[in-house]
């Protein structure tokens, strides 16, 4: 040690790949090296004697200043991420640590510090400082979340308003579940360049997890507006990536929330920009939503009812019970089955309409429990039925997704084996739209349920554009002419969609039964069309068993 001459201790310090600073009690400094300048813009002979106060930012309030004191005297040290200004005005993060030194009874305090953002393209010790995502180089979540209390606390002091934005991949899983973890985070890398490059510059982008990413941009009358900005981003991401000699087509789905109009308060902003985010996944993904109140209740209601539908299936399944609605032969008007329709009761939110519980129940997994409880309510209503004098038929609706699963087959054979013993034959609808997507395994097992005997229905025929090819090799029975067509032929006297129908129905050998006859008019109509079968409100609303039973018996 005694061979190291002072010089070279000095040419150390001022050569030192980080910025540092003494001061002397008070604090005023005495000494900066060369990095320091680098950064801050500061010579040495401009900051002498001053107190270091003249680097704040000023987004940082008093008590975060106390808080540090405290540290250096109680803890010798302190270490974190702080604001400062450089000489030009500008606002950067450092990482800054500061303990004090005695030497010859003097106190003496050293602060050592690094540009947050240069240590990024250093990108040396990046990971200890636990700021920066390693495979981006964007901020991770920890230094995103410290950047919204800074632009919250900027907008304190200077009213400058400012966006968050929520960004999510949309379809990324595919691109690694098909292509491996490799390409997935050389497709997340060209995801962040891409943001980058579509947002203002000087944004603040970050990489939360997995594929979310999220940015603050600030807001002022001279800025690109924001809706612009969002769907500058999605459409950004309508050109495929092009990674390891191949294409993917990633989208994003985007939620922002504003400060000040949303809210001043970190957690409330995200919460907003996320639900946000949500609410542009639900429109369809690939696109844009800005917060409101209006959706935010929404997504909430969608989330109570998930949350009581998964309890009432576990441990209340008596809030269910099922209805049913009469079928009748249109010329003899004789009554030729029912279509079992569910129905909830919740103790606090009341009645809930089928569509809403069921569309939660497809989104969360919870579709076939909701069939489950069905069928157990089927079988408990059927169970003391007496045989009718004619067979008659019982429709349950079944959703899309329900025919891959292995489960159905094994739900709806004892339901189809309880109805034949007391005289009824099954018929499951499922949507037109839902059909056509299918693919050809499907198809195998919608052939598998007719081997079982049981009969197939497509509801509401006439949305879902069915392909004439695909029609004939569909083991169907029925088409059920959706409701909207009925309405329309006295709206508008226009018949000629039922006509199509009937008789693209007759040259394929299927029945036909009209949806949603409510007027006696609609009914001629249809007889005059010769339309076979009908069910409706003029008939008869869906109601409970018991109440239908005389007429069951004929
Ligand atoms: P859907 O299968 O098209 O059922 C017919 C809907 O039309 C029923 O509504 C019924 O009450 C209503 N309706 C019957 N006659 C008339 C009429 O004359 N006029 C009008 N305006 N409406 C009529 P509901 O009960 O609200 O059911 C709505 C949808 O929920 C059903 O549409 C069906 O797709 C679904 N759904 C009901 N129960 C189940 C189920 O257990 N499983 C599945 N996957 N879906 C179900
Ligand atoms: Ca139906
Ligand atoms: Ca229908």
């Amino acid at each position: 040690m005694r061979d190291v001459s002072n010089l070279a201790f000095k040419e150390l310090v001022e050569h030192h790949p980080k910025a540092i600073m003494l001061a002397q009690h008070g604090p005023r400094i005495a000494y900066v090296n060369k990095q320091f300048t680098h950064v801050t813009g500061y010579e040495l002979h401009e900051v002498v004697n001053q107190t270091p106060a003249m680097l704040s930012s000023g987004l940082h309030n008093a008590a975060f200043y106390q808080r540090m004191w405290q540290d250096i005297a109680d803890k010798q040290r302190w270490e974190g991420l702080i604001w400062n200004r450089r000489k030009n005005g500008e606002q950067y993060p450092q990482w800054l640590t500061i303990y004090p030194l005695t030497v010859d009874h003097q106190t003496w305090y050293v602060g050592i510090f690094l540009d947050v953002h240069e240590a990024r393209q250093q990108s040396d010790g990046l990971t200890n400082l636990a700021y920066f995502d390693p495979l981006t180089g964007l901020a991770n979540r920890a230094l995103f979340l410290e950047s919204i209390h800074v632009y919250i606390h900027q907008y304190d002091l200077f009213q400058h308003p400012f966006a968050l934005l929520f960004i999510d991949l949309d379809f990324f899983k595919e691109v690694n579940d098909l292509h491996g973890h490799a390409v997935g985070d050389q497709v997340l890398q060209a995801v962040a360049q891409r943001l980058q490059n579509c947002l203002p510059s000087d944004a603040t982008l970050a990489r939360l997890s997995g594929d979310e990413f999220a940015a603050l941009i600030h807001l002022t009358p001279d800025t690109i507006p924001l809706p612009n900005v969002c769907q500058a981003v999605v459409d950004a991401f309508q050109q495929p990536i092009h990674v390891a000699h191949q294409q993917h087509y990633v989208t994003t789905s985007l939620g922002a929330a504003l400060c000040p109009q949303h809210s001043q308060q970190h957690t409330r902003l995200l919460q907003q920009a996320d639900r946000a985010m949500y609410s542009a996944k639900q429109a369809g993904k690939s696109c844009y939503r800005i917060y409101s109140e209006q959706d935010a209740e929404q997504t909430q209601r969608q989330q109570r009812i998930h949350e009581a539908l998964r309890h009432a299936l576990e441990t209340a399944p008596e809030q269910f019970y099922v209805e049913y609605q009469p079928q009748y032969h249109l010329p003899s008007q004789t009554l030729t089955g029912l279509e079992a329709l569910m129905r909830w009761h919740h103790p606090e939110l009341g009645q809930i309409a089928p569509t809403e519980f069921i569309a939660i129940a497809e989104q969360r997994g919870l579709i076939h429990a909701v069939s489950e409880c069905l069928v157990t309510r089927i079988i408990q209503d059927f169970h003391d039925q007496a045989k009718p004098k004619t067979p008659k038929q019982l429709a349950i609706n079944i959703s899309a997704q329900q025919i891959n699963d292995t489960r159905l087959m094994f739900l709806l054979r004892p339901l189809h084996t309880c109805l034949q013993r007391c005289g009824w034959q099954l018929e499951v609808e499922i949507t037109e739209s839902m059909l056509m997507s299918m693919g050809k395994s499907s198809l195998q097992r919608l052939h598998a349920l007719r081997d079982e005997q049981i009969r197939l229905a497509i509801d509401d025929f006439g949305t879902g554009y069915s392909s004439l090819v695909y029609l004939q090799n569909l083991p169907v029975d029925t088409l059920k002419i959706d409701r909207h067509f009925i309405q329309q032929m006295d709206a508008n006297d226009d018949q000629r969609i039922v006509s199509a129908i009937l008789s693209l129905a007759k040259s394929l050998h299927l029945s036909v039964l009209a949806e949603g006859i409510e007027t006696h008019a609609q009914l001629q109509t249809l007889q005059a069309l010769q339309c076979p079968l009908g069910q409706g409100y003029w008939f008869s609303k869906p109601t409970q068993l018991d109440s239908l039973s005389a007429a069951l018996l004929d």
